[in-house]
């Protein structure tokens, strides 16, 4: 071993049996860390045999012998540690001792050359540097186009692996490279994502190339060998690999169970796929690359181990270039997988639109998004059917329209993004959504007929299963709460604009760049609720004389709703002023300088309050605080808006009849409810739960809060029976 050169032991390294590759790669780390005695030492009854060239080189000067080191690649390793050890000696005198071959005596290092001076580790590690870059292992995509062979049988499209149907699969592979600096994958996925047949790229390229004692982790043990025989066995069949795999009978005299569960490879590589309720099996061994396939099956306990999860991600830690890869479509929010993507960097894929080259993750429209994929349906025989013609995507920034056939292009100019900062800086992880599959594995079109026939979201069971197997993300269900199709469902058939009980009304008004939202509502004996009315007043809010201020003014103060037959103002108008039109910017108590719009509108018209949400008050509903603007105004008030927006959703469970309950008009628009619905209550990073938005507009929700804080303000929730009654009569006797 010690007379080849170093890019035969390279060689080895790489193809040959574990011994051997073992006994050259530490010849290689010996020279290539500068520590030749570790070899020499070891191969002491040896050196005889190499007594010339050691006589040869001890003759030589420093210069000479540092000549020696520029030829390093192609001299036997011999040669380079007896060049290094003589460099060295001069640091350190070294204990080898080198027998002359006749047997006559031993040479001592006090013999040899002394003006040797210092040793040349510069040198040194301009050769290591170009070791490292001839010692190449190709990427895993590259080896999967050129190797990975899917034979007629075991899918519907065979041929080479081709990443230019699927070119974000290209990133996610590469990652499990021993290169790559990445010790975590995970990858959150809807039903026709092709990541399972890109994780067996990472296989195939580590039996190739002796990386990895491979464990792969599902559901049951017969999934493992189904998996086994109908994905690993053809691959190593049909991608270059069989002579790779140690043949039965050398296995059997291992004692290893000679099955599909386990295979060992040469390079004492070995491969064993069991499920989430055996690995017992695995214990014993270590492993390098661990793959958690559909791993929200994992059960939450092992009996007496724990948490299955974490046993081999614990284990791992101590081995070097450790990889581990976890995949599944979601369930919950609560998931494994969920949970593991949000600890990773998030990636999503960002595709390009063909028309303006922005950047965008591919969405449905409808989620109150105006952009996104949609099309039109009709009714075909009773039944409502997708028109294919129709189905397009419309771009977020430009909205222009991308058809089916254009996919594969938006697809192909399309990065991956991370959105967050990981738990570690090595862990990745990947969401995948069917809108992203090749078009002959799901087509656009299929998307959308699947989301027609869960109601548009109506039908609970069917849409669950959509956002999980299509969409690939988790089901929201910590709130538990209702959808917005079953809100409306529950509404009841009353005209808008006017008062159908109670005998207070207030109001909340959101301000946006070019409108200003109001919804009304009127409040009975223990805040029972109706929603009475809901106005957008259209304009630049920016501009404070302009129509939309004035119309909001006018609508406040002369606004009068029918009960009976009496007519009622509205009490109390609660503002935003989370956003001052004028600037711009978030309402701030440090701004102190600039006009705030509606603090100045409060300040001049009566009957109204200034609100602003505050998310971690928990002591009150509402609190007076004083105004630090340069203002009119003097006093605003902060609002308990996750209070608040807990208390809405909790009220929305209640049935008809119970205290509290809150009323609809069947009147209100689609949008109202969506709006109303937008948000829900979800862990935003790993054990912080907030408030987090699922539909674009939420002025619905807002005003809604708003109005109720009004109510807060005139101190209704502690009115008792006695004083409505008491109200009551006195509007009935007005
Ligand atoms: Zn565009």
């Amino acid at each position: 071993m010690l007379t080849r050169t170093i890019y035969e032991l390279q060689n080895i390294v790489k193809t040959s049996d574990a011994e051997s590759a073992s006994e050259a790669a530490h010849i290689l780390s010996a020279i290539r860390d500068n520590k030749p005695d570790a070899i020499l030492l070891k191969q002491q009854k040896e050196l005889y045999k190499y007594y010339d060239k050691y006589s040869l080189y001890s003759q030589f000067n420093i210069n000479k012998l540092k000549q020696e080191l520029e030829d390093v690649n192609n001299k036997p390793a011999i040669d380079t540690l007896i060049v290094l050890s003589l460099i060295g000696n001069f640091k350190k005198p070294s204990k080898v001792k080198w027998q002359k071959p006749l047997g006559t005596g031993f040479v001592h290092w006090d013999n040899i050359y002394s003006e040797i001076l210092e040793a040349s580790s510069k040198e040194l590690s301009k050769f290591v540097g170009a070791w490292k870059t001839d010692y190449y292992i190709p990427l895993i995509s590259e080896w999967a186009a050129q190797n990975r062979y899917l034979p007629p049988g075991t899918t519907e499209y065979p041929g080479y692996v081709d990443h230019a149907i699927a070119p974000h699969m290209v990133e996610i592979q590469d990652c499990l490279h021993p290169d790559s600096g990445i010790s975590q994958v995970s990858i959150m996925k809807s039903t026709q994502s092709l990541a399972t047949t890109t994780i067996e790229n990472a296989i195939g390229h580590s039996v190739k190339y002796k990386l990895h004692n491979i464990l792969y982790i599902i559901s049951s043990k017969n999934i493992a060998g189904i998996r086994s025989s109908s994905a690993i066995d053809v691959m190593i069949d049909h991608s270059g690999l069989a002579e790779y795999v140690k043949p039965i009978s050398q296995r059997m005299k291992r004692k290893v169970a000679d099955n599909k569960y386990y295979k060992e490879f040469h390079g004492g590589r070995r491969l064993m796929m069991t499920s989430w309720h055996s690995i017992g099996d695995a214990k014993s061994l270590t492993w390098s690359m661990i793959i958690m396939d559909e791993i929200d099956e994992a059960p939450y306990e092992l009996a007496g181990q724990g948490d299955p999860e974490a046993i081999f991600a614990g284990r791992g830690k101590t081995i070097r270039n450790l990889k581990i890869v976890k995949l599944g479509t979601p369930t919950t929010v609560e998931g494994r997988i969920y949970r593991n993507f949000l600890e990773g960097d998030q990636r999503y894929y960002f595709v390009q639109c063909q028309f303006c080259g922005g950047m965008q993750i591919l969405e449905l429209k409808g989620l109150g998004r105006d952009y996104g994929l949609t099309a039109r349906s009709e009714k075909i025989s009773g039944i409502e059917q997708i028109i294919p013609d129709t189905v397009r995507y419309i771009c977020k920034h430009c909205k222009k329209e991308h058809y089916e056939y254009q996919k594969g292009a938006m697809i192909k100019n399309g990065i991956w993004k991370p959105t967050a900062r990981p738990v570690n800086p090595a862990y990745r992880s990947y969401q995948i959504s069917n809108l992203m599959s090749p078009v002959m594995f799901y087509t656009w079109t299929r998307v959308m007929q699947e989301f027609c026939e869960t109601e548009w979201g109506a039908k609970i069971t069917k849409f669950k299963n959509f956002v999980i197997d299509v969409l690939g993300m988790p089901w929201e269900s910590r709130s538990n709460r209702k959808t917005w199709i079953e809100v409306k469902q529950r509404a009841e058939d009353y005209e808008l604009g006017q008062v159908q009980g109670g005998y207070i009304i207030t109001a909340g008004a959101d301000i946006q760049k070019n409108r200003i939202e109001l919804q009304t509502v009127s409040w009975g004996h223990e805040m029972e609720s109706w929603v009475i009315d809901y106005q957008t007043f259209w304009g630049e809010t920016k501009d404070k004389k302009g129509l939309v201020w004035q119309n909001l003014r006018n609508f406040i103060m002369t606004k009068k709703y029918k009960m009976g037959n009496k007519m009622i103002p509205i009490a109390l108008t609660a503002i935003d002023t989370g956003y001052n039109p004028l600037d711009e910017r978030i309402d701030s108590d440090t701004d102190i300088q600039t006009e705030h719009i509606v603090y100045e509108f409060v300040a001049t018209t009566p009957r109204t309050i200034a609100c602003r949400g505050n998310d971690k008050m928990k002591d009150a509903i509402i609190k007076e605080e004083k105004v630090k603007r340069r203002s009119l105004l003097k006093r605003r008030y902060d609002v308990a808006v996750s209070e608040l927006k807990e208390e809405l959703y909790t009220k929305l469970e209640l049935r008809s009849g119970d205290a509290g309950y809150i009323h609809f008009s069947n009147r209100l628009s689609d949008d109202y409810f969506k709006g109303l619905m937008a948000e829900v209550y979800a862990e935003i990073l790993p054990g912080k739960w907030n408030w987090k938005k699922i539909w674009e507009r939420n002025e619905m929700l807002d005003n809604y809060i708003l109005a109720r804080a009004a109510a807060e303000f005139m101190g209704l929730p502690q009115w008792n029976s006695n004083v409505w009654d008491d109200l009551k009569k006195r509007i009935n006797a007005m």
